[in-house]
């Protein structure tokens, strides 16, 4: 564990002094809290946030998580659970997942410390393709499938249009599995848009982000990503 000013100034945010105003002035959140007492100690698993950016300088680093169902997906969780950042076996740098997948969602998760191409592939202007496969319960009609498409407002919040396909039906059990590809990552947005419709998720995947897929990939394994895929995503 190391002192909160200490830790920014090493990263390169700023020199020791001003790092000290910066946390004094309630810029810095450890964990999703606002600290403004210096000599805070932190770890390498802390999330460290200076005016909602993510802090590193350390080598950039790039992986890919298939994450398991049953873990949540921040780098700390006050409830003990067990985090994505866990399942991570001999990476020492802090790295913070990009975006979220729900505790019961699983698939495709990057994890880096590069807190700028965190933010960019976070943006929906950059229109990452996130996709999906989905067990809904009822089967989706062509009409469904041409709503999904159009986008929806669900509760006073807008869905840009999804691309969708029905991939296959249960009529005994009367599922469907959904493909959904969105560039958005508004909260629960799957699950909000399918239910929107009249067809809730009983079980959610993401299957690919981007041009990046969960090939050769156990559920709880990681990889790096090689420096092309890293190129690539930039
Ligand atoms: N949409 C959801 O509803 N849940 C996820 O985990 C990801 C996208």
């Amino acid at each position: 564990m190391e002192r909160l000013q200490k830790v920014l100034a090493h990263d390169g945010v700023a020199s020791r002094r001003q790092s000290e105003k910066l946390i004094m002035s309630g810029r810095v959140r450890v964990n999703g809290t606002v600290v403004t007492e210096l000599g805070t100690k932190v770890g390498v698993h802390d999330e460290i946030l200076v005016d909602n950016v993510p802090v590193s300088t350390e080598t950039p680093v790039y992986i890919m998580l298939y994450k398991p169902r049953g873990v949540i997906s921040t780098a700390n969780d006050d409830k003990g659970r067990q985090t994505v950042v866990d399942l991570l076996e001999n990476v020492p740098q802090r790295v913070y997942p990009v975006g979220r997948l729900d505790y019961d969602t699983d698939g495709l998760l990057l994890l880096t410390n590069d807190g700028e191409l965190a933010n960019r592939l976070t943006h929906p202007k950059y229109e990452v393709e996130k996709t999906y496969i989905a067990r809904v319960t009822g089967i989706p009609t062509n009409d469904t499938l041409r709503q999904l498409r159009q986008g929806m407002t669900i509760d006073g919040e807008t869905y840009a249009p999804a691309k969708s396909k029905l991939l296959s039906v249960d009529d005994k059990k009367h599922t469907a599995i959904v493909q959904l590809v969105i560039h958005e990552g508004k909260n629960h947005q799957v699950k909000k848009m399918l239910s929107g419709v009249g067809y809730p998720v009983e079980k959610l995947k993401r299957e690919q982000y981007g041009f990046l897929t969960l090939k050769g990939l156990n559920a709880g394994e990681a990889r790096y990503l090689k420096p092309a895929e890293v190129q690539e995503l930039k």
